[in-house]
């Protein structure tokens, strides 16, 4: 029998932020939130982006090459909108430089984008430093537990201490889901 509710039930409450790659003719303005980029090796397989989870890797196993992405969590002032902005390596450089000129990249006001309209021609970044008087830059996410929502993964054991306990499938996703908002509590 059907259980109705005139009640909502809870909301979603896994970190999740959309992911945004740089694409032709669509320049990305934003400010980084984040102290630092979140960086990881991924595949692409079976027709999406996935982490590499070396030392036990399917898509390695499976001859998968291994590509890096720099994640950078990002604010849109214009839009009050954040995201994750996902570059490769090579765009990575300039923002890798400007942390180590700065000590962070928090507050770095960044515009990216490609060089021309291939998808995958070189991606321009220009970096400068924002003027925080004028933005009140809002706390950086949780970046790595929102990309382990984005892949359907498990987040690593240092942000879901709790994870390896027994129970049932509920049990451990909800252990799983406490482990991000203490992570997420005690900042990114
Ligand atoms: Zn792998």
């Amino acid at each position: 029998m059907p259980n109705f509710t005139d009640a909502l039930p809870p909301k979603d409450q896994r970190p999740s932020l959309a992911l945004v790659r740089v694409k032709p003719g669509k320049p990305i303005q934003a400010i980084v939130t984040a102290t630092n980029f979140v960086g990881c090796e991924t595949h692409y397989w079976h027709g999406r982006t996935a982490p590499c989870e070396q030392p036990n890797c399917e898509a390695c196993d499976d001859g998968s090459p291994t590509r890096f992405h720099a994640y950078i969590a990002s604010w849109n002032p214009a839009t009050n909108r954040s995201f994750l902005l996902e570059i490769t390596r090579a765009a990575a450089d300039a923002f890798d430089g400007y942390r180590n000129t700065y000590g962070s990249l928090r507050g770095c006001r960044y515009s990216v984008h490609r060089a021309s309209s291939n998808p995958n021609s070189r991606v321009i970044v220009e970096l400068h430093p924002a003027d925080e008087q004028r933005f009140a830059i809002p706390q950086p996410p949780n970046v790595i537990a929102c990309l382990c929502t984005i892949w359907h993964c498990s987040p690593p054991e240092a942000i879901a201490p709790r994870l390896n306990g027994n129970g049932s499938t509920n049990a451990r996703r909800r252990e799983v889901l406490d482990a991000i908002k203490l992570a997420n509590t005690k900042g990114a």
